[in-house]
């Protein structure tokens, strides 16, 4: 039997990978260092026993794309759920109006029980963190048939050698973003909130009501920072808590201060302008992820990874 495709990355783009490779008949095996698979899409277990989405906040799905009819398996098994259309827009002095946009998706679970779900038939390699791939290709020494790099470009980039990184993925810049978990004793913000939008803001980019998003009412608020207020605290996430809860409690008008808090620090949260190519694929070393396949978001980083496993279906 021949040796399967490594796919280096158990985010929603390198487990969409592994499923295309699989169902074009090639065997694929998925290395991720972390514990748990999901990537971005982060779920971590709080007070309580309780799951925060502390990555993406939401997905949406395009009308009438392939990846429309995953969430809509996701919706009829209960595992995924629409959870709001309109978010509120603040200013730095508070909110302002109300926006609507797409069906916005969240999941009961937690957003990283989505590629847990997806990743169910696929074997998938936890804290095993790949240090090199080299044209042949090899990884970590060891020769592989492709290799799909299913991860943000400079995390991709630290694996390759400087010629190959540079013809496979360029230079593309990489923003980090903080989320800062924020619990109350009790809600004391409005029911039909769901999220903030905080526009002209120095701290804030946004803030996402988790209790309502997961659908259990729990006083958990989750605030994203600007890149530029990540950027200062990247050395230390935790000195950026007092000014991420003082300007939540200042867009918010709550008045209240909050019973405990914790913070992630997201080096790579998105690309500063994701590619409108699907992925990249340069003599065996394939490249996908929400990079590619602009704009960046879930979707993006589901169509790009199951692109590049068709694509390395069909290189043979
Ligand atoms: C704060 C934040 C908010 C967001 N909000 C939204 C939102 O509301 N809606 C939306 O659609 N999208 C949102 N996104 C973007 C969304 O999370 C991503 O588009 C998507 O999760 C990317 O998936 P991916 O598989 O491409 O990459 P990732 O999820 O980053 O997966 C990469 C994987 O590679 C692994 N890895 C890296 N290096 C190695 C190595 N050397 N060896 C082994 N494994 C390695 C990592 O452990 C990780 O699991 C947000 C992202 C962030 C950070």
């Amino acid at each position: 039997m021949p040796s399967p495709v490594t796919v280096i990355g158990g985010g929603i783009a390198g487990v969409a990978c592994a499923r295309a490779l699989a169902t074009g008949g090639v065997g694929a095996v998925v290395l991720d260092r972390a514990l748990r698979p999901g990537g971005r899409m982060a779920s971590r277990t709080m007070r309580g026993g309780r799951v925060v989405d502390i990555g993406a906040s939401y997905l949406t799905a395009s009308d009438g794309s392939e990846f429309a009819g995953v969430v809509g398996g996701w919706v009829d098994r209960g595992l995924a759920r629409p959870w709001t259309d309109t978010f509120a827009v603040a200013g730095a002095g508070g909110i302002e109006r109300t926006t609507t946009g797409p069906v916005r998706y969240a999941a009961p679970g937690g957003l990283r029980s989505l590629v847990a779900d997806l990743a169910a038939d696929v074997d998938v390699r936890h804290e095993r963190t790949v240090e090199h791939v080299r044209p042949g290709p090899t990884v970590d020494g060891e020769e592989v048939p492709a290799v799909a790099l299913a991860m943000p470009d400079p995390q991709a980039r630290r694996l390759l050698d400087a010629a190959t990184a540079d013809r496979l993925l360029g230079d593309r810049t990489w923003e980090p973003a903080l989320a800062v978990v924020v619990g109350f004793e009790r809600r004391s913000w409005p029911a039909d909130l769901h999220g903030v939008f905080v526009h002209d803001d120095d701290v804030l980019a946004w803030i996402a009501d988790d209790g309502d998003r997961r659908g259990d009412g729990a006083p958990v608020l989750v605030a994203h920072t600007t890149p530029e207020l990540a950027r200062a605290h990247l050395a230390d996430p935790d000195a950026a808590i007092p000014a991420v809860t003082a300007a939540v409690d200042r867009v918010l008008g709550l008045g209240t201060a909050p019973a405990w808090t914790t913070v992630h620090r997201w080096t790579f949260a998105r690309p500063a302008e994701a590619r409108p190519e699907p992925f990249g694929l340069v003599d065996g070393i394939g490249a996908c992820g929400d990079g590619w396949a602009a704009p960046s978001r879930v979707e993006a980083a589901w169509t790009s990874g199951t692109a590049l496993g068709r694509a390395l279906v069909r290189a043979g």
